[in-house]
């Protein structure tokens, strides 16, 4: 898989630890893993983390696992599970032969719980969950030892195995780590480790009825495959200490490091995936790939390229505090890319027709248009010229006010890689609604330019009207339109102008062969894909982003 990936990245805390650890010889070689829980499909957030991940282990010559925390017995995972694995490899990433799931080492996780409690540092709880809350004090005051808490180990040995046998009903016991009630530290306090779930597994069937706790789970995986940094989100800080405990406790050294990073927060975007799965469930959205989720399939879906995304990832960088990433970057990222990338064609999103009275009936005739002038080698392609015409509507105005440079009655436009045109009249509908205009051309302007060296003050894109396809074509917005759309009801900050779907559109007849997912910028408008409804007999396009940078204007000020 062809990547360049981070090979420019600078330096942040975390490539310094990694640094420092093999100058000293403490690894030699560098494993990192990418852990998602396959309950939602991967949104931009994840991407940061992947990115991160599996470009230190590429950067380092190491290996990144990916690794699913399936340790909540839950249904409809397959979906997911396959979706993240697409994704990661859409983003440009390989794990080669690294796949592992947390449920693979069930056993292994029972047998460390079995050996905590035969060192006396774990037992087996009644209390119930409310209690349990309660037992465990708040910020200011300490907690307060459960009564179950100085069982004999042969007690809680004989309990933890009969809650394995399924012998207690849910909730009525649970396995704790016995560590200090009055920690400063609310993580340390007595955490339970495994509770009974008489559900069966994606993986596992009913084999199990009793399911580790992420704390449990996470840092003996990362153990048990050799991960030697264990790279997550600043929520887990105050895990940490929990983390390092378990492993003294039962894995032999070396021990993986945990190390925190901030998440990845972006204006007008929801991330989390109890929000996302939100607005799939309640339909706001049409599915997890709908091109305004921030999902990578959405994201992929809207026209997003691997290749932006990942430069955005580098550009923000990896820091300690948590902050909010403006979306104008990432779309940036996109421009860019997609700026160097896209072939230009011409398409008219709200055709207004244009009728060239002095060019003859019936005549065709072929221009030569550029493809991409930022890649000489994409070449020209031709393009059907007749006398009826489509323009956009927003290019002309019958009483144009003085700044307004195009097309009105008597003024002179170039038409792109065609003609000059001069407005000569106008046909109204009944209700005085401009409908048509009419216009005549300069045969000598062939190409674009007047040989008498005449100026005209604005080039318009048009197709021509019998010698073109319609076309539908979605335009998307934010989705939210409260900047921090997690403030308040996440129903009430959605942009109701979030989808527009125009479906009179007319694209040139050369994109007759075209397939989802092939990226294009119409001209003068922006950047546009093709979606996965089209099809041949009915073409349909995504808007990816607009021309006009916001994030580009705002470096400039
Ligand atoms: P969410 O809050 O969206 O449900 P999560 O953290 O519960 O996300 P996981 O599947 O557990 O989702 O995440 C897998 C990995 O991705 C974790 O290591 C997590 O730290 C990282 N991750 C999740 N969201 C972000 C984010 N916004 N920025 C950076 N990393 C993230
Ligand atoms: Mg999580």
């Amino acid at each position: 898989m062809p990547m360049d990936v981070n090979v420019n990245t600078p330096s942040n805390f975390i490539r310094n630890i990694i640094d420092e650890d093999l100058a000293s010889g403490k690894h030699k070689k560098i494993i990192t893993r990418f852990p998602p829980e396959p309950n939602g499909y991967l949104h931009i957030g994840h991407a940061k983390s992947i990115c991160l991940n599996f470009g230190l282990a590429k950067d380092y010559n190491g290996t990144c696992h990916l690794r699913f925390d399936d340790t909540n017995p839950e249904k409809e995972e397959v979906e997911y599970i396959e979706s993240i694995q697409n994704d990661v490899r859409w983003l440009g990433f390989d794990w080669g032969e690294h796949l592992y799931f947390a449920s693979d080492y069930f056993d292994q996780l029972y047998g460390f719980a079995v050996e905590l409690i035969k060192q006396g540092k774990a037992y087996v709880c009644e209390l119930t969950a409310e209690q349990i809350r309660e037992y465990r004090g708040t910020l200011t005051e300490p907690g307060k030892d459960s009564p179950y808490r100085n069982r004999s180990v042969e007690e809680n040995l004989d309990l933890f195995e009969r809650m394995k046998n399924g012998e207690f009903e849910e909730g009525s016991h649970v396995l704790r780590a016995k560590i200090d009630m009055a920690s400063p530290n609310v993580v340390m306090r007595d955490p339970v480790l495994y509770r009974i779930r008489k559900v069966s597994h994606h993986r596992t069937g009913d084999k199990w009825c009793i399911y580790p706790m992420y704390d449990f789970t996470h840092c003996l995986s990362d153990a048990i495959e050799g991960i030697t940094h264990s790279i997550c989100t600043l929520e887990f800080e105050n895990n940490r200490p929990l983390y390092e405990w378990i492993l003294e406790q039962v894995f032999p050294d070396p021990h993986p490091r945990q190390i925190e990073f901030a998440r990845l927060n972006l204006s007008y975007t929801v991330m989390s995936k109890r929000k996302l799965l939100r607005l799939v469930e309640s339909g706001v959205v049409s599915g997890w790939d709908d091109p305004r989720m921030p999902t990578i399939a959405g994201l992929r879906r809207r026209g997003y390229t691997p290749e932006a995304i990942r430069d955005f990832c580098d550009r923000i960088g990896v820091a300690k505090a948590n902050s909010v990433v403006d979306v104008a970057l990432l779309e940036h990222c996109l421009r860019e890319d997609l700026n160097r990338t896209s072939p230009r064609t011409m398409a008219v999103l709200r055709p207004l027709k244009v009728v060239i009275e002095n060019y003859p009936e019936g005549q065709v005739e072929y221009l030569e248009a550029m493809n991409n002038p930022q890649d000489p080698e994409a070449g020209t392609r031709l393009i059907p010229f007749a006398r009826e015409i489509f323009i956009e509507q927003d290019d002309f105005m019958l009483d144009p006010p003085k700044k307004f440079f195009r097309l009105a009655p008597g003024r002179e436009v170039r038409l792109r890689f065609a003609y000059f045109i001069t407005c000569t009249d106008v046909v109204y509908d009944d209700e005085g609604n401009v409908v048509e205009i009419r216009a005549t051309y300069d045969p000598e302007t062939k190409g674009g330019s007047a040989p008498d060296g005449r100026k005209v003050k604005a080039t318009l894109h048009w197709v021509a009207a019998d010698h073109s396809l319609p076309a539908e074509i979605r335009l998307y917005d934010h989705l939210f339109n409260k900047e921090d759309p997690n403030e308040g009801e996440l129903e009430e900050n959605l942009n109701p102008n979030s989808l527009e779907i125009l479906t009179d559109a007319r694209v040139e007849l050369n994109m007759k062969d075209v397939q989802p997912g092939d990226r294009f910028q119409f001209e003068r408008q922006g950047y546009y894909c093709v979606d996965v409804d089209s099809s041949p007999e009915k073409l349909v396009f995504n808007r990816t982003v607009p021309l006009r940078d916001t994030w580009a204007k705002m470096q400039d000020k």
